[in-house]
Parts: structure tokens; sequence; C-alpha cells
């Protein structure tokens, strides 16, 4: 069961990686990623998966999804075109960016994106001049106070200016044809989506006394991957949403916008301990890897990773810091973890997620390093030798 859910290297494995690749070193499982779309084209079967690549664009990913068959959710020009030399059709692609730059509608008339997200009037003029006729989504204000990072302080437009938005739309020559919804990510029940679906029935019902009959419904990412100290029924959750769907939306097309349950815990970082030190009775250990780079999720995405020591002994509390020369390159304050010495590795597992994404190379630093499990794991991890008892 644990295996299927995320993907976590065994010690022989990451021993063998970093001396053979060194460290910081990102492990990539590509069946962790095909096993997560799976799971939710199988629980979620009305729903059109659309991988929101800005959770992880590594280019693996993005040619397994292609090849699965997947839609993308785009944000900006150049998630667009980089789709696109790959050879994957506009039609694919959705720009759910609610506001578009100009190289951003450019790109989708070079490439032929034509579906995409609003919440404002300025938006429709931009879309009816730049994509004229272009199939439009209202992305919707919803409230989840209770999400991990909402991104509802900055997108989305209430309830009450809803259908006068899709009319506006629709008066400007556009295919004005539903509504969408982000509750927000790491989400961990199904109430938050409950409540969206409830509204957007409000709005699909409005409109269709104001005449529209909307057609489509995009109801976001958010789908949570499991934490150390999080409890939730991410089945059970599914299926509350997919009988609310069938309820009252059952000739609706719906879409969904995956991105951190995609590649969340499809990835490993394997890190070492670079230089260790005690201040205020705590010690201090300076990792390869940090704040700048893959651990930028701590900031980004306000993420807790969990560092695993394959070392055993009695835990402390400790200071984790980066390798840059900067003071705010401190990851974790009171983080418990057996001692470490120079030279120790840590491994991170669910390291996916909004974290190689954000990574910089400030201070010279360069970003850690991919490989692709499935590539090497006959050679690392033989599975006679594995099966191998004492
Ligand atoms: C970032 C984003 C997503 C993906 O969110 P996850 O929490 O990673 O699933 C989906 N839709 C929109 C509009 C987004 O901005």
């Amino acid at each position: 069961m644990k295996k299927d859910i995320f993907f976590q290297l065994s010690q022989n494995a990451a021993e063998r990686l970093a001396e053979r690749f060194g460290t910081p070193l990102l492990v990539l499982s590509l069946e962790q990623i095909e096993k997560n779309y799976r799971f939710l084209k199988k629980h979620l079967p009305r729903v059109q998966l659309y991988y929101a690549i800005k959770a992880n664009p590594h280019q693996r990913i993005l040619e397994l999804l292609r090849d699965l068959g997947s839609c993308f959710d785009v944000a900006s020009d150049g998630e667009i075109r980089t789709l696109a030399a790959m050879g994957i059709d506009g039609e694919r692609l959705i720009y759910a960016n609610p506001i578009k730059t100009g190289g951003g509608l450019q790109a989708c008339c070079d490439v032929g994106v034509h579906k995409m997200t609003f919440d404002s009037e300025s938006e429709i003029v931009k879309m009816a001049q730049g994509c004229p006729g272009a199939t439009v989504l209202l992305r919707i204000r919803i409230d989840n106070s209770s999400a991990h990072v909402d991104l509802n302080k900055k997108f989305g437009v209430g309830r009450e200016r809803a259908v006068e938005l899709l009319q506006a739309a629709q008066a400007a020559g556009l295919d004005a044809a539903g509504v969408c919804f982000h509750v927000g990510s790491q989400t961990m029940s199904a109430d938050p989506y409950l409540n969206a679906l409830d509204l957007a029935r409000e709005i699909f019902e409005e409109a269709a006394a104001a005449g529209m009959q909307l057609r489509i419904l995009d109801i976001g990412g958010g789908f949570p991957i499991p934490e150390p100290k999080v409890r939730f029924n991410l089945k059970e959750m599914l299926k509350q949403i997919n009988a609310r769907l069938d309820e009252d939306f059952p000739n609706v097309e719906i879409w969904a916008e995956p991105g951190r349950f995609m590649c969340g815990t499809a990835v490993n970082l394997i890190t070492s301990v670079i230089g260790v030190t005690e201040r205020g009775g705590q010690p201090w250990y300076f990792l390869d890897d940090g704040l700048y780079g893959t651990f930028s999720g701590v900031i980004f995405d306000q993420w807790d990773f969990k560092l695993i020591s394959f070392k055993e002994g009695e835990e402390v509390e400790a200071t984790f810091a980066g390798p840059s020369c900067d003071s705010l390159d401190i990851m974790f304050r009171g983080k418990l973890t057996v001692r470490q010495e120079v030279g120790d590795l840590l491994l991170v597992p669910s390291c996916g997620a909004y974290t190689s994404a954000s990574a910089t190379t400030f201070n010279g630093f360069s970003k850690a390093n991919f490989i692709v499990w499935e590539d090497l794991k006959d050679e690392i991890e033989p599975q006679p030798q594995a099966a191998m008892v004492g």
C-alpha cells in the first residue's frame, strides 16, 4: 500500500546513486508519476486531467504524461511553447492564468490554444482581441481558509458578478462555456470542493435562467499527497466529489488541473551534510542543497520536508541550513534528527512538487542534478539481490 502512494529509495540505492552521481541529486520515478495519473483517472473517471506543469516541468514528466494522453494546464508563453515544441497539440492545453500577458496570448495564437480562464472585464477585451472566439471559463472565488496555499486571495470573481461577466464574454464574441475554480493546494478534505461545487451549480442555474447553457466545469487542482502526521482518505474524498458531480452536473464536461498530486510523491532528494557546528547548545547542519535550491518549497510552498537519516541513535533538535552565504538560507529549526557528521547523507522523499521548479542558482550553486530511477534501477538495485535474505 505504502509502496503505491509514494516513491522512496532504499539506503543502498541512495548510497550507490550518491557515490556515482554526487549530491545534491534528485531521483525521479516515472513509474510513480504513472501510478498517480492512473489513480486520478480511476477515481475521477469522468474528469479530463490537465497537469498543472508549474508544479514540476521536468521534460521526462511532460513526455510521459503526453504519451499517457494527459492534457496540460499552462500559465505563460514559456509553458505553452515548451509543450508545443514537444509536439503536443494546442487542443490539449488550457491557458489557466486569469491574467494573461501579450506574449502568452500570442503563443496561444501561434500554437492553437483556445481554452482559457478569466475573472475580470479587462481580460475579456484582451482575449477577444488576441484569441477571437476562444472557449473561456470564468474563475470563481471560493472560500477555503483551510488550504495549504490559498490562491483565492489572488484570483476569482464573486458569485454576484459571475453571470454578468459570462454574458459580457459572450457579447464580445467569446465562447463563454463554463466555470472554473481552484480550491488551493494540498486540500485535505472534500468540503472545499463540495462548497465550490454548490457555488458553481448556482451559477450554472443562474446562467441557464438568463438563457446561457454552460457546458464545462473545471474543478482545478489541490488534490493532496500523503504528509507525515496528517491523515486523510483521498479515495473517500474523490468518491464524494464524484458523487456530487454526478448528482449536480450530469451532462457537463468536467476538467481538473492536478499539479502536486501528479509529481509530489515521485521525487527523492539525496543531499549531503557539508558542515557541522553547534550554536546555543543546538547542532547546526549545513547541507549541499538549500532554500535557494530544492528547498525553495519551504518558502514558496510553505512545505515542511521529511528528512530521513540512515543513522541510528537518539534524536536531538537541530537547525538545517543551505550552502549559500545568505543568512536567510535556513530551512528548518528545531527539527528532530539523529546526530550528523560531515559526509552523511539525508534522503528527502516526496519532494517532486514546487521544489526544483522554483530552485535558483543563487550564489553560483548549481541546481541539483536529476536522474530517472527507472533508467538505472536494474543496475543499482538488481532484482535478485534485492530479494536476497541475510
Ligand atoms: C497551481 C495551480 C494548479 C495546481 O495546483 P496543485 O495544488 O499543485 O494541484 C491548478 N490550477 C491552477 C489554476 C493553479 O494555479
